[in-house]
């Protein structure tokens, strides 16, 4: 008689099997203006409202040099621009970040690890 040599039936763990978002039950799409001034629309999704995630995707964007691209108005814009303070190092209007306002300013192109510096001011 020969030895069985199959390995020991695994239980099948058809419950803990993640989905591969399908149908996503909390979607949002954000428009964003590209360094070089194309417009898109980002659209990130999730099993669940995730204010986190979208944080961390407005994050990436503006690391990348994206920018919000709203529809609004010259007027509203020009208010906009009004408001937000002024950095007093590069004289220029702030942004508004997941901070607070901030200088987009880049000052150096490297760090040291790669990684550009920007102007520290905030608000
Ligand atoms: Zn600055």
């Amino acid at each position: 008689m020969a030895a069985q040599t199959a390995a020991p039936q695994q239980p099948t763990a058809t419950t803990a099997t993640p989905a591969p978002l399908p149908e996503a039950p909390f979607s949002a799409t954000v428009r964003v203006r590209s360094p070089r001034g194309f417009i898109w629309l980002v659209t990130a999704r999730s099993l669940s409202v995730n204010v986190t995630g979208l944080e961390a995707v407005e994050e990436r964007l503006l690391a990348a040099g994206f920018e919000p691209a709203e529809e609004r108005s010259a007027a509203q814009v020009a208010q906009g621009e009004a408001s937000a303070p002024m950095c007093p190092t590069h004289n220029k209007p702030m942004k508004r970040g997941r901070r607070g306002w901030f200088c987009s300013v880049q000052v150096a192109p490297d760090d040291g690890t790669g990684k550009p510096v920007y102007c520290k001011c905030t608000a």
